[in-house]
């Protein structure tokens, strides 16, 4: 984009406040490292952008787009839209999109719009200029973001654009106006939104009004009117290939869909060697997908110093010199210490730099990336994926893959508005990697974190973790560490009270905040009703030294409705021994008492603040997603005849021919013995494949379709009928226990679009 602000205050009908200055970009998360000419100050659920404003003036921001006026410095321009900040940004998009000369493509559909949209864009010939929104940019806001990010002289952009509910494919229509339009699947995405899946398909087709070519798959019932449409059903290969092909046609360029295969889409946090720690980007580079994966560098890096290895930028249609200026600024900006340039042209612009990824390999130590937090971003063609494979710590084939973007979807689920929230890491975050977890949630501005012992909590410091942590099981020998590392204990009882307060002392530190917890009907630790009147005196004769930052309890049967009476007690119990402590005090401090399904199931019970752990990893209640998927690789396959048996004790007796496979995952990685025998089953190539005898230690066998390979994935849960849940179902145990028994040396990788 660009604009002046009082050409923006009239496209918008806002009102211009300050100097009229010229905006060549927006921005509209606070948090943003990078952040653009204009901020626009959006009020949402769980952030009102506007308590950000002075903030982001102290770094430099000049120009704001703001729902009410705000007292600013005289050299900050605000335009001010009574009427809403998202709608006129959406106004302002229509607006560049009209100006826009070049063919534009929308995708949408329930699935693999992100694919379909970075397949196409990967094989753009070099002589055109092209726009893609970066990764999922698909939604209310992401849509006129990205149409934003265009610089307008492109040959052709390509966005997706994604619904969740009735209404809003109408505001996305007037923005994109597609001259091409794709539709990928029609699924039940959302679904709980719409009344069927009719009127899921009109919504999206909306999108489509005006458009002259529409390519689809009519094996899904749809139907369209256009004056052109290519519906690409029966075609040999793939789905989202023939779509990725038709488009390429549509627009004029003629390749085929073998000439590049579909791509990893992700952003991947792996553990590097040397103690390093790897950003793995390496499908794409263009100048928006880079601020976007510096942002994430820095909110995983921990306090590690950041290194950004690039390869040259291609297509970006801007000279080098102006291009690779961009990319220091941006990378400066953001907190990266060094740029390493691999590749002939980016070398130019770098001191530290390589003319190819085989030099890099060759010359560069181990020690250079000792310790440190890299982001590896190249194009495709320069095959960027050899150096991560070359960097990347090596280690045995079973992998927990954890979605950080179905975490941020179930903490904004459950989050409640206008009040605190507790992430419960405990227990390495339920066993999802409680840094990696705990970096996620300081991200997302929750409030603080909790865990079990002060070991973890001492962990999460060395982690780069700077938001308050409490400490649930503190005893009274870890004191001295804890307070080294700024850690909050629970206090449950007289003597860790006293204890606490003793080591304080020997540290000369004051006012350091507690958290009290009160039994009220669980029964393990916690102060009774009998002890508040001597607990009062205690803490006042303490004041100055100890601050009670918080006062909580626990329920024990949150999610179950049969005791819903008791928890109720709960409560008011609750209510009352908080409130008696409160007036002893003389100062309020926080109320909680809600776990995650006591938050949802009994709003009474929220207090000041909701502590949010099973919810968060995605069960217990509807709508969450769950984030986690086990798998490993088969290792070998072996074709057996009926009668034979598999495994330790001569179980597993196989009642017809078998292929057999075993994969290297057993009960000392977390699998049950429980789920051998066929109680459980795993996917392989689509197809459920049970257990065959016994599980051993380090490996077990699974019965696979013939066509089965050495070196196939092999997902053991996360995949439709086969949740956590389903398995702690087989088990007769709860989730928690399930998450929590994947073994540490099963490596944990993170994802996120
Ligand atoms: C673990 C824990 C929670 C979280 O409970 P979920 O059921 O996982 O949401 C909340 N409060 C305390 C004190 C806990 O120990």
């Amino acid at each position: 984009m660009n604009y002046r602000l009082s050409e923006i205050a009239s496209i918008v009908g806002g009102r211009l406040e300050g100097a009229d200055l010229r905006v060549g970009s927006v921005f509209a998360d606070s948090r943003s490292s990078v952040p653009a000419d204009m901020f626009a100050a959006i009020a949402g659920r769980n952030h009102d952008g506007h308590d950000y404003v002075g903030e982001l003036h102290t770094r430099g921001v000049r120009a704001f787009l703001v729902e009410r006026s705000l007292d600013l410095p005289a050299d900050a321009s605000v335009v001010v839209v009574p009427a809403g900040v998202l709608t006129a940004l959406q106004t302002l998009a229509a607006d560049w999109r009209g100006r826009f000369k070049g063919r534009v493509a929308a995708i949408t559909g329930s699935n693999g719009k992100t694919v379909v949209k970075e397949w196409a864009a990967a094989a753009a010939p070099s002589s055109v200029k092209l726009f893609r929104s970066p990764r999922s940019y698909n939604s209310q806001l992401g849509v006129p973001l990205s149409v934003l990010m265009m610089t307008g002289d492109e040959d052709a952009a390509i966005f997706e654009a994604g619904i969740s509910r009735p209404g809003e494919m109408a505001a996305l229509a007037r923005i994109l106006r597609p001259d091409i339009g794709v539709f990928t699947t029609l699924g039940d995405a959302h679904q709980e939104n719409f009344a069927s899946l009719q009127q899921k398909f009109e919504e999206k087709a909306l999108l489509f009004e005006g458009a002259d070519t529409i390519i689809y798959n009519s094996k899904y019932p749809v139907h369209f009117e256009a004056p052109r449409l290519v519906d690409v059903a029966g075609g040999a290969g793939e789905e989202n290939a023939l779509l990725v092909e038709a488009l390429w046609r549509e627009l004029g360029w003629g390749i085929s869909a073998g000439c590049v295969p579909p791509m990893a889409m992700r952003l991947e946090v792996k553990e590097g060697i040397n103690g390093s720690l790897i950003v793995d980007d390496t499908y794409n580079s263009d100048l928006n997908s880079l601020s976007i994966a510096l942002d994430y560098l820095r909110s995983v890096a921990g306090g590690r110093h950041q290194t950004l290895i690039l390869g040259d930028i291609l297509q970006s249609g801007l000279p080098d010199k102006a291009l690779y200026e961009q990319v220091a600024a941006l990378a400066q900006r953001a907190g990266v210490s060094e740029v390493i340039g691999i590749g002939e042209r980016i070398a130019q612009f770098f001191p530290i730099n390589f003319s190819s990824v085989e030099d890099f390999l060759r010359l560069a130590g181990r020690d250079d990336i000792a310790g440190r937090a890299l982001l590896i971003k190249g194009n495709r063609t320069a095959r960027f994926e050899r150096l991560t494979h070359a960097l990347a710590l090596k280690s045995h084939t079973t992998t927990l893959t954890v979605d950080l973007d179905a975490l941020v979807h179930n903490l904004n689920a459950l989050r409640v508005p206008g009040l605190r929230t507790v992430a419960m890491v405990k227990a390495n975050a339920y066993g999802h990697g409680a840094r990696e977890i705990a970096a996620a949630m300081q991200h997302q501005g929750v409030d603080m974190l909790a865990v079990a012992f002060a070991d973890e909590g001492v962990s999460l410091r060395e982690g780069g973790i700077t938001m308050p942590i409490v400490v649930l099981n503190a005893d009274s020998d870890s004191f001295d560490l804890m307070i080294d590392h700024h850690l909050e204990p629970e206090i449950y009882n007289f003597e860790s009270l006293s204890a606490f307060a003793d080591a304080l002392a020997r540290h000369g530190e004051r006012n350091w905040p507690v958290h009290l917890k009160l039994d009220t009907g669980m029964h393990r630790l916690g102060f009774g009703a009998g002890d508040l009147s001597r607990l009062t005196e205690e803490l006042s004769a303490l004041s100055g030294t100890v601050r009670v930052g918080s006062i909580f309890s626990h329920l024990s049967c949150a999610d179950e409705p049969a005791q819903d009476d008791f928890t109720r007690s709960q409560i008011a119990a609750f209510d009352s021994m908080s409130s008696l402590l409160t007036e002893g005090l003389g100062y309020r401090p926080l109320r909680h008492l809600a776990n995650s399904a006591g938050a949802v199931r009994f709003p009474e019970a929220r207090f000041d603040m909701v502590r949010l752990g099973l919810g968060l990893y995605g069960f217990g209640l509807e709508g969450l997603r769950p984030i986690s998927t086990l798998r490993t690789r088969i290792v070998q396959v072996r074709d057996l005849p009926a009668g034979a048996a598999v495994g330790y004790g001569r179980q597993g007796v196989l009642a017809a021919d078998t292929r057999v496979a075993i994969i290297p995952m057993g009960y000392a990685d977390g699998l049950n013995r429980r789920l051998g025998m066929g109680r459980w089953g795993m996917q392989v190539l689509s197809a459920e494949c049970p257990t065959v005898g016994r599980i051993s230690m380090d490996t077990c066998a699974i019965a696979v379709p013939i066509s089965a390979q050495v070196g196939d994935e092999v997902v053991i849960f996360g995949f439709e009928g086969h949740t956590v849940a389903d398995m702690s179902d087989v088990l007769e145990t709860i989730p928690y226990e399930v998450m929590t028994s994947v073994s540490l040396r099963v490596k944990r990788i993170y994802i996120k679009e």
